[in-house]
């Protein structure tokens, strides 16, 4: 195949008024193929799990062509989180993301990618655990976020505490894979302003138009829990009861808290620094309106993992924070 190179074409996805390209594989023109080489049959993309982008027909040849047409053939599971992420998560090794055991968890993305999740449960006996949910990438292109989940699967094995953790490393597939890691989700959706929080209808649009000045990293979406990613993670709110929510973003460098409960001053060195609630938001929805604890984490860098030790720190301070607060003594066993 070398010397033989596609290009990329645009498609449009319909969505709630808005439009948005998406990049596909074309090949080159027939002429271009050398000698004896032969396109590929027409493939449909829909039909196949793995090319689960909707819209169009491939004249294919090249290597995402082999992979459809050979999926047709006899459907293939779908490719692991390891397998789909690693290449996007700073300062995760294979060994330590295979070790996370994520398995997909039944809901999908807007492109159709399954959300993975990994539970961990207490060790020994305890009959009424805390359930904590713990939420990376929200933000598809704060990669940092994920990978901090997944250090953490590591150390919530070995954590020794009362406590179910519920961990779901990336919320936004499709904006953590799109060619350019995107925050927002693949019908252009930020999904921390989809939540339902009081007047949203009202209150989200206004926000978007006068104070961020419609900027489209920001937009609410067309509706509350518009999106699947944003309904998934309301699913888990609902079913789960999570006692504490830890939401993880990043690069602002900084620790926010919203619901009942004294707030962390700190986790390793991120100080608390409470930035108020926004329409639509994780905090506003789970921590003010539904009195459920939301720790927010702002990590110093999208891109660039803390050091083991920070992460450990960070990890550390959470834990002693749950012991004080959020554990009863008679459930510390
Ligand atoms: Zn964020």
């Amino acid at each position: 195949m070398s010397g033989v190179s596609g290009v990329t074409v645009e498609a449009r996805t319909e969505g709630a008024g808005r439009e948005r390209a998406i990049n596909y594989y074309r090949p080159p023109p027939l002429g271009a193929l050398p000698r004896g080489l032969q396109p590929f049959p027409t493939v449909h993309l829909s039909r196949v799990p793995f090319c689960a982008l909707r819209p169009v027909r491939v004249l294919a040849q090249g290597a995402l062509a082999l992979v459809c047409a050979t999926a047709q053939a006899a459907p293939a599971p779908p490719p692991s989180a390891c397998a789909q992420w690693l290449h996007r998560l700073p300062g995760v090794q294979a060994k330590q993301c295979a070790a996370a055991q994520l398995t997909p968890s039944g809901g999908h993305s807007q492109q159709g990618r399954p959300l993975f999740w990994r539970d961990v449960q207490p060790t020994g006996n305890a009959p009424t655990p805390l359930r904590v949910l713990v939420v990376g990438a929200m933000h598809g292109d704060e990669l940092t976020s994920a990978s901090l989940a997944l250090h953490w699967i590591a150390l919530a094995e070995k954590a020794r505490r009362p406590v179910h953790w519920r961990f779901i490393p990336v919320l936004n597939p499709d904006g953590l894979l799109a060619r350019r890691p995107t925050r927002v989700n693949a019908r252009g959706v930020d999904l921390n302003r989809n939540f339902r929080t009081p007047g949203w209808e009202h209150d989200a649009p206004l926000y978007w138009e006068k104070r961020t000045r419609k900027d489209p990293r920001r937009w609410p979406g067309p509706a509350p829990l518009s999106e699947p990613e944003s309904q998934f993670l309301h699913t888990q709110l609902e079913s789960f009861r999570p006692q504490l929510v830890v939401s993880i973003h990043a690069p602002y460098g900084v620790l926010d808290f919203d619901g009942p409960h004294e707030p962390p001053q700190r986790l390793g060195h991120l100080r608390l620094d409470r930035v108020g609630v926004f329409p639509g938001s994780l905090g506003h929805y789970g921590g003010v309106q539904q009195g459920m604890p939301v720790v927010t984490i702002e990590l110093d860098h999208a891109q660039r993992m803390p050091r083991d030790a920070e992460v450990r720190s960070m990890w550390n301070d959470l834990l002693r924070w749950i012991d004080t607060r959020l554990i009863p003594p008679t459930r510390k066993n």
